[in-house]
């Protein structure tokens, strides 16, 4: 008996759009990359879905469960930062929505880690260099020269999934690693590092010995050659450490004024106009970011000010942009595949239809007993 589920997609997700359809789901695909207005979500959930596949660029809220009211039943999201979902008013409804954590984890750490080596090598710069045909002579400190990351020390913001995976990295180029997450701490994790640093340096595979320690926020601020952000995108009053310009003005000023910040989570964790004069005033030496407070970057925003230009490297929203990561039909590989996966489950009642078995299943506090 075919499945006579109706889902809206607001973009295309490839190949797995086929999972549903080959499961006899009505899948109906937003046909424009960009974004479709809120008044067309509505009026595709008004007409009856049972499933909604979301991006981040989605404002999902009230106004969206209200028009969805008795039909619709899961918004799949695919990314695993929800904060264009409103949870409390998705709990509300009761409405579960899924995500795509864990698959898009080394992909995105590994791309923060190549921003890191951008900014502090000067890859951007050294490369305009060459095509702009400016490069007249081999010279031992001329024209400029970049910072090794090899020994330097690195303070990873946010020890959730993509924060260790991260320090895995780090520590695979012999640095030091400060840890602050005020929520959770996987002191495990960091001990086994700490045993692998140790190996690495008794067999002669790294020359000097590196550590790694959780710290206060202050702390890792104060010590880090190097800042990286994991965290997740969190209002005032949606968490007892918002997240919300946590690199702001008062804490820019806590940093080295030869550190680099790198911004991998969401934009408004950074306030853009504070971080632009950090930079023109030498209060950091650089920041590399892949997310901003508006998307896409405005054409005035103070970030591409030419005069910040060598030390702010600008990218977009690219970090999870591998093409296993992005469109992998495994829900096990790729994000667009986990996506589809999790809207079966809830339809199709996997689980024995417990919503709180559901691995891919974000709210599950809605449907507890
Ligand atoms: P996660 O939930 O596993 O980890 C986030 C960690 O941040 C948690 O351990 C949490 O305790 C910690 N945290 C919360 N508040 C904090 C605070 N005030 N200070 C320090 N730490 C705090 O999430 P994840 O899978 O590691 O993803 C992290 C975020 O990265 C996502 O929420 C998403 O917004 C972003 N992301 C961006 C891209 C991209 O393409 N640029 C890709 C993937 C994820």
């Amino acid at each position: 008996m075919p499945n006579k589920f109706r889902v809206f997609a607001t973009c295309d997700i490839g190949e797995s759009i086929n999972l549903l359809r080959n499961r006899g789901y009505e899948v109906e695909v937003y046909p424009q990359p960009e974004a479709p207005p809120k008044s067309l979500i509505i009026e595709k959930v008004k007409s009856g879905i049972d499933g909604l596949i979301t991006t981040l660029r989605d404002t999902i809220d009230a106004e969206v469960f209200e028009a969805g009211k008795g039909n619709l039943k899961v918004i799949s999201q695919i990314a695993v930062g929800f904060d264009n979902i409103n949870r409390a008013d998705a709990n509300k409804y009761k409405i579960p929505f899924t995500n795509t954590a864990d698959v898009l984890t080394e992909a995105t750490a590994e791309f923060a880690f190549f921003m890191l080596g951008d900014l502090a090598r000067k890859l951007w710069t050294a490369e305009h260099l060459t095509r702009e045909n400016k490069w007249g002579f081999w010279h031992p400190y001329l024209p400029f020269l970049g910072d090794e990351v090899t020994g330097k020390t690195i303070a990873i913001i946010g020890t959730g999934r993509i924060g260790l995976a991260m320090i895995k990295k780090c520590a695979g180029f012999d640095m030091n690693i400060l840890c602050y997450d005020p929520a959770y701490q996987n002191h495990d994790y960091v001990k086994a590092i700490q045993e692998t640093m140790d190996l690495r340096h008794a067999r002669g595979i790294q020359r000097e010995k590196t550590w790694i320690k959780y710290v206060s926020l202050d702390e890792a601020l104060a010590q880090a050659d190097f800042v990286s952000v994991h965290v997740p995108l969190l209002r005032e009053g949606e968490s007892d450490a918002p997240t919300y310009h946590l690199f702001n003005e008062t804490n820019l000023r806590k940093m080295k004024p030869t550190a680099f910040l790198v911004n991998t989570s969401r934009g408004p964790v950074v306030d853009e106009p504070a971080l632009a004069k950090a930079l023109r005033e030498n209060w950091i030496g650089g920041a590399a970011l892949d997310v901003y407070e508006k998307e896409p970057l405005a054409t005035d925003s103070p970030l591409r000010d030419p005069a910040i230009e060598d030390r702010c490297r600008l990218l977009p929203h690219f970090a999870s942009a591998g093409k296993i990561t992005r469109l992998s039909t495994d829900p096990n590989k790729g994000m667009a595949g986990r996506c589809a996966q999790g809207m079966i489950d809830v339809l199709e009642g996997n689980y024995g239809g417990d919503l709180t078995k559901m691995p891919y299943v974000v709210n599950k506090e809605a449907f507890g007993k």
